[in-house]
């Protein structure tokens, strides 16, 4: 048997993605399986073993038709969630009737499944419900460069999904699987080669990390402690109740952690979500860092060895801009997604991208967020014996404040609210953002939710406030309409 244009079983070779065109009619499809980050629900109420059978059916008849008759190999990952062996077999079953090949990686964070499809693989799948309350898994689908699924992509699925034409193999063609355990070990060497190691083992860091018993568990303690860091781990242990806190790595819920690296003196604290795409941090004085200060901060911990453009979504904080232009490069803004981020970058050959909510991206290693790897990032910044207080005090200071508003019809809100805004200077790459000389707002309907969020920013609280107050008043006015 052969298959052409695949990446052999257990070999790495590169691999020309095939991305067919886009047909209008999968983006009108009305039904909404996929949401921002996959597909989501409570396990078996609204995301059950049958969905995820149909989802791995969908996927594995979608490659079968993307490679023209022969099928491919489908890499599989989960994170720690109880529901995550139920899911994973369901869609593993799913794939292999399909004819695809399959290998299941075992539990690892989602950028480990990333950066091994991308050599390995011609599409993965995560089991995970990434930062949402236990109760919570889903599939997220990645694409054959290690990239996540493309919405227009997703949509192909989508249609297979609901039009159940899905193709099944012979029976002497069914799929086989396969087991790999080195896929964490790999990753972690990836990382280790793409950072200042030798300088990150020279300072003898003290670092506390907390991966929430998610993903990260099996990746971070190990990468610290190769990068020559005395590590001190909390909650490592793999458990899917996650019973010391939530997989949210939020200021509330890292309390353990902020006490931690204050009773150690340890340099700094280090947090995953469940599936370890996302950071963050605590100072050495146990003060936990804002999301969008630790993008500013990277940002220009990298242009200062590297100069180039920078990319971030629409709602970001003015704080990564002031200091992109600082360094006299470009920030490029996108709509709000991690997937809109990557592409730009790769269409940019930006130095860096990320989110202000912890989810950074960086290409020297791969073209998604990375959470192990801006661990490393940032012990590579401090290892230069700087404090990360001390920088966090450096980087420019605002005000972002945000609120969300239940809307029935958001496109009427929307235009209405355009109409309001006509003559102000906007954007509008995602929902409609409106800069003033001493700030912005961003109104931005949610892609999954029937609701309408609201983002502001400027230097002062009265400000910020003020235009919340605002907006708030303005769409609650049109909607009440
Ligand atoms: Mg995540």
């Amino acid at each position: 048997m052969i298959f052409f244009g695949f990446k052999p079983y257990g070999t790495e070779i590169d691999k020309k993605i095939f991305v067919p065109p886009l047909h209008d009619s999968f983006l009108m499809t009305k039904k909404k399986l996929f949401g921002t980050n996959g597909v989501r629900g409570i396990a078996n109420k609204t995301m059950t073993a049958e969905t995820s059978l149909k989802l791995g059916s969908s996927l594995g008849t979608y490659l079968h038709k993307l490679h023209d008759d022969a099928t491919g190999v489908v890499a599989v990952a989960r994170d720690t969630r109880i529901s995550g062996n139920m899911l994973k077999n369901a869609a593993v079953s799913g794939v292999l009737s399909a004819g695809c090949r399959v290998v299941d990686v075992g539990i690892v964070p989602i950028p480990a499944l990333q950066y091994y499809v991308r050599d390995h693989a011609d599409a993965g799948i995560m089991i995970t419900a990434s930062h949402n309350p236990r109760e919570y898994n889903g599939l997220k689908l990645i694409a054959g460069d290690g990239t996540e699924f493309s919405r227009e992509d997703e949509a192909k699925v989508e249609e297979l999904y609901y039009g159940k034409e899905f193709y099944f193999a012979d029976w002497s063609m069914t799929g086989n699987l396969r087991y790999d355990a080195s896929v964490a070990e790999r990753y972690m060497h990836g990382i280790i080669d793409a950072v200042d190691a030798g300088r990150i083992r020279r300072a003898k860091l003290k670092v506390v990390v907390d991966t929430g018993c998610g993903a990260g568990s099996v990746v971070t303690p190990f990468l610290l402690q190769q990068l020559g860091c005395v590590v001190i781990s909390l909650n490592a242990q793999m458990d899917g109740t996650f019973p010391s806190r939530n997989p949210e790595p939020t200021e509330d819920a890292l309390y353990e952690l902020i006490e931690l690296v204050k009773a150690t003196k340890a340099d700094i604290g280090i947090a995953h979500d469940g599936d370890a795409d996302r950071i963050a941090l605590v100072d050495e004085n146990g003060s936990f860092v804002n999301e969008e200060v630790l993008l500013a901060m990277m940002a220009d911990h990298i242009l200062r060895s590297n100069k180039g453009t920078v990319v971030t979504p629409v709602s970001s904080s003015l704080r990564t801009l002031d200091v992109v232009e600082s360094h006299g490069c470009k920030l490029v803004w996108t709509a709000v997604g991690s997937i809109n981020v990557a592409r730009k970058m790769r269409e940019t050959k930006a130095v860096f991208g990320g989110e202000g909510n912890g989810g950074l991206i960086f290409p020297e290693l791969q073209y998604c967020r990375d959470g192990a790897m801006s661990a490393a990032k940032i012990l590579e910044i401090i290892s230069s014996g700087v404090k990360l207080s001390d920088i966090v005090k450096e980087c420019p200071e605002y005000y972002n404040m945000k609120t969300k508003i239940a809307i029935e019809d958001s496109k009427k809100v929307m235009s209405e609210v355009a109409y309001q805004l006509k003559g102000e200077k906007l954007d509008t790459t995602d929902g409609l953002k409106v800069w003033y000389d001493d700030g912005w707002t961003l109104i931005r309907p949610s892609g999954t939710e029937p609701i309408i969020r609201i983002y502001c920013e400027s230097k002062s609280r009265k400000r910020s406030e003020e235009m919340l107050t605002y907006f708030e008043g303005l769409v609650n006015g049109i909607n009440t309409c």
